[in-house]
């Protein structure tokens, strides 16, 4: 891997000379086949003891070290700034500072994302960290399809792992958070594919949701037992239907939340019709206990609730 640097010292938004002498002090001693005497040459190669090397042109207005490795030859880079007072411009990456009264002094396209690193902590390492490309974060595959949960990573019941799956051995970068109803089943590891086709279900028995209120079709059923995820809650609810559907859970809410849903208060209302309600209601927190679970009918879009009544 090689890189591209440059370092000017700016005043006013104007290249301003480097001190020559600093350039010849530091550089020097590196450069292959030492400096002239007096002056600087058009170009020349730089060669530190640790192998690296780099292609220096320019002169005390500016300085490019062309096709530089990182290691010395970047320690050499950060004594020279250290000693001018100059700028590092690496190549597509933010310009460095030494001092945040210096940004004034940079042109005025420069300013806004120029870093400042302070003058003793600029050593060849802090320059590498800034021009290191960081990782791009994993892509990470789409998850399935779940029509009764549809943002499982929303709610907290699937999350990023690199770990494989407990089911499935395949790394996916995603795993199952959820509560797993089996004899015999790993309670953690299992990818939220092995859920989605089925094989979570079939190989350990299981099913990811506790039961089912009111009366959906044979197949509706299937589908939110074994290939739904579930989601934690202190009192094992079961999955709220509608309309002879499954609805779709959307996530926890407490009192703040619910405001939005008269519907799903009236709901919960029915469901409970204890004088007590409006406070029960009032005490309802979204990250606390007792907390409302949100569902939203599939068919009419009536949101629903359920909560963990003491
Ligand atoms: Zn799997
Ligand atoms: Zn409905």
């Amino acid at each position: 891997m090689s890189y591209s640097l440059y370092l000017c010292r700016f005043a006013d938004g104007q290249p301003a000379p480097m001190d020559e002498s600093a350039i010849r002090e530091v550089l020097g001693p590196v450069t292959v086949g030492g400096l002239p005497p007096t002056g600087l040459p058009d170009s020349w190669d730089l060669d530190t003891e640790d192998g690296g090397g780099s292609e220096v042109y320019g002169d005390a207005l500016g300085l490019t070290f062309n096709r530089f490795s990182p290691g010395q030859i970047l320690d050499h880079v950060a004594a020279l700034v250290r000693r001018t007072g100059a700028a590092v411009l690496p190549l597509d990456c933010p310009v460095i500072l030494t001092s945040e009264a210096d940004r004034r002094h940079l042109p005025e396209s420069l300013r806004a994302e120029a870093i400042v690193v302070a003058l003793e902590a600029l050593t060849g390492q802090a320059i590498q960290l800034v021009i290191t490309p960081r990782p791009e974060p994993r892509q990470r595959p789409l998850l399935p399809r779940f029509p009764y949960h549809p943002s499982p990573v929303a709610t907290g019941s699937v999350t990023t792992s690199d770990a494989p799956c407990a089911c499935c051995g395949q790394e996916r970068g995603w795993v199952y958070t959820g509560p797993v109803h089996a004899a015999d089943a790993p309670d953690s590891g299992i990818c939220p594919y092995c859920i989605a086709f089925g094989k979570a279900a079939e190989r350990y028995d299981a099913t990811f949701i506790d039961g089912i209120e009111g009366d959906v079709p044979q197949n509706v059923a299937e589908t939110l037992l074994k290939r739904t995820p579930g989601f934690l809650a202190r009192q094992t609810p079961n999955w709220l239907t509608h309309c002879g559907d499954g609805a779709e859970f959307l996530g926890l809410a407490g009192a703040k939340e619910l405001e939005k849903y008269p519907d799903a208060v009236d709901h919960l209302r029915q469901r409970w019709p204890d004088d007590r309600f409006d406070d029960f209601l009032a005490s309802l927190d979204k990250d606390d206990q007792p907390t409302a679970y949100l569902f939203r009918c599939r068919v009419c879009a009536t949101h629903l609730a359920h909560a963990d009544f003491a």
